[in-house]
């Protein structure tokens, strides 16, 4: 029951695997709805209740934490490691000799896919083609992926310092609208918050920035205090005292030389009334993690007092421009160069479009992340599954006693990926897997989708790359998942 409940939810994502795949359009019940190719999103949105099926969405989601990629990959790939070992249960292999089989198999595929990595270097060009490869057959709109790759390289070059990405640096954000292809490379970070007042300023060049984690108001004294005012003049002495107070905030903003205030707290009113009128632009409630970002992205610090406020506490940004889209409001904040966050402004016609668009691009801003980080890329299109199956088999032979009949299955099952390409692509799978093995014996081929069909051609020419952690680590999660399954012989009910 188990092995079946995995098997069926792999199933469910195969027909969306690589560039041919088809798209799936999620319904929840109260009508609302998803259309997506991502294996992840798709596992996450099903409403599954067996507990070992769970374990399948565990394995893409943990696959889309890892790297970002490879999600529909490594679900395939346990619901076959499931549907071969419930044939040598069957033929009574102990599902313990399994486990072990699978285990010792995953060692030998990491060798293969060590063996397979690409001695060429990884300059932008070919960055761009593993980020185009992480990219097709998602939609993306009117922007081809080869187009958003540019983007997307150059996003994370801006943030790679002696070959670390700080991807946490990299902000997407997104906007219904204009076409998709309008989509752009902010550098710098782009705000959801409506300035504090209405007559401050939409745009500010070359300014100064303060972030600030402290409320521009009235301070609320330290004990419990009752005053009582007996004449017109004290209460007009309170008023000017309070006024004194709000109005020394925005003096001491401005006498630091600050142009634009980003401020964590609220902001009295009067208190942007008076920035307002000296030209100063302010954000009040902005999210901490905004904060964070903005702080980033113009090099200011954050500063929880007003008192000693000095040069270096305070950032810079070339340009701030407020941009009106339909009802609301975005500040486009941008710093250049020297920018350490930068946004992907991602456009669409629709939301389902602009959806989309968002889960391709984080794809491939993860899987050009890994490549920066390990170096490491290998052919895709199917040549790498086949060339572990090729590898585990040969050793396999080596391997006495039952297990070698579980090292054997998981080669087969590995080489579902190549079978499901040729599929999706409308080729034979059986014979398209013969050719496979045997191009691939002496040279190097894969499935390249074209047209209506596929042809058998070399990725690498054609540049299709997968980073090597995407491969290592599907494979890894999928028989961590799939041998998790094979153990368990009883599903209690717990209290
Ligand atoms: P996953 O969620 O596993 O990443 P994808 O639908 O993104 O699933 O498909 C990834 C597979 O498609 C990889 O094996 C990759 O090498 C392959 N692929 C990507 N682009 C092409 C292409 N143009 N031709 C053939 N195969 C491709
Ligand atoms: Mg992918």
């Amino acid at each position: 029951m188990n092995i079946a409940a995995g098997k069926a939810v792999a199933e469910s994502v195969r027909t969306t695997l690589g560039p041919r795949g088809m798209d799936k359009m999620l319904v929840t019940s109260s009508g609302d709805v998803i259309i997506t190719n991502d294996g992840a999103t798709i596992l996450k949105q099903m409403d599954i209740e067996h507990p070992a099926a769970q374990m399948i969405v565990e394995v893409s989601e943990s696959q889309e934490e890892e790297v970002g990629d490879g999600t529909t990959t490594a679900a395939v790939i346990a619901g076959q490691l499931l549907a071969k070992a419930e044939k040598l249960i069957e033929d009574d292999v102990h599902p313990t000799t399994i486990v072990e089989g699978y285990s010792e198999a995953n060692q030998i595929a990491q060798e293969a896919i060590t063996s397979h990595i690409l001695n060429e270097p990884l300059d932008d060009k070919t960055l761009q083609k593993v980020a185009t490869t992480s990219m097709t057959g998602k939609g993306t709109g009117d922007v081809s992926p080869s187009e958003l790759s540019k983007i997307i390289v150059d996003a994370v070059k801006h943030v790679t310092k002696s070959e670390k990405v700080s991807r946490d640096d990299i902000h997407l954000q997104t906007r219904v609208g204009a076409s998709s292809s309008a989509t752009e490379l902010v550098k710098g970070f782009i705000l959801e918050s409506e300035r504090a007042h209405e007559h401050m300023p939409k745009s500010v060049s070359k300014g100064k920035v303060l972030i600030l984690d402290m409320d521009l108001e009235i301070r609320d004294p330290e004990v419990d205090a009752e005053f009582t005012i007996t004449s017109v003049d004290q209460l007009t002495a309170a008023f000017e005292a309070e006024e004194t107070e709000l109005r020394g905030y925005a003096d001491t903003i401005s006498k630091a030389g600050v142009n634009i205030v980003f401020c964590t707290e609220d902001i009295d009113d009067r208190v942007a009334g008076f920035l307002s009128d000296k030209d100063i632009l302010a954000f009040e409630d902005v999210s901490s993690d905004d904060a964070k970002a903005l702080s980033r992205a113009t090099g200011a610090m954050r500063v929880a007092t007003l008192h000693n406020l000095s040069n270096e506490d305070l950032g810079t940004v070339d340009s701030l421009e407020i941009q009106k889209f339909n009802d609301d409001e975005l500040t486009f904040v941008e710093a250049g160069s020297k920018a350490e966050a930068v946004t992907v402004f991602l456009r669409g016609g629709t939301q389902h479009i602009v959806d989309e668009l968002e889960r391709a691009v984080s794809d491939g801003l993860d899987v050009v992340t890994a490549a920066v980080e390990s170096g490491e890329v290998v052919p895709g299109a199917g040549v790498i599954e086949i060339g572990i199956a090729s590898h585990v088999r040969s050793v396999a032979a080596s391997i006495e006693g039952r297990k070698q009949l579980a090292v054997e299955a998981f080669a087969d099952a590995v080489e579902v990926i190549p079978r499901t390409l040729a599929e999706n692509a409308g080729l034979d799978q059986i014979d398209t897997l013969v050719d496979l093995r045997a191009a691939n014996d002496s040279g190097r081929a894969g499935i390249i989708a074209k047209g209506e069909s596929g042809e058998l051609d070399d990725p690498v020419k054609h540049g299709i790359l997968d980073p090597a952690a995407v491969k290592r680590e599907a494979i890894d999660s999928a028989t961590e998942a799939a041998t998790m399954i094979i153990r368990i012989d009883d599903i209690i009910a717990a209290s």
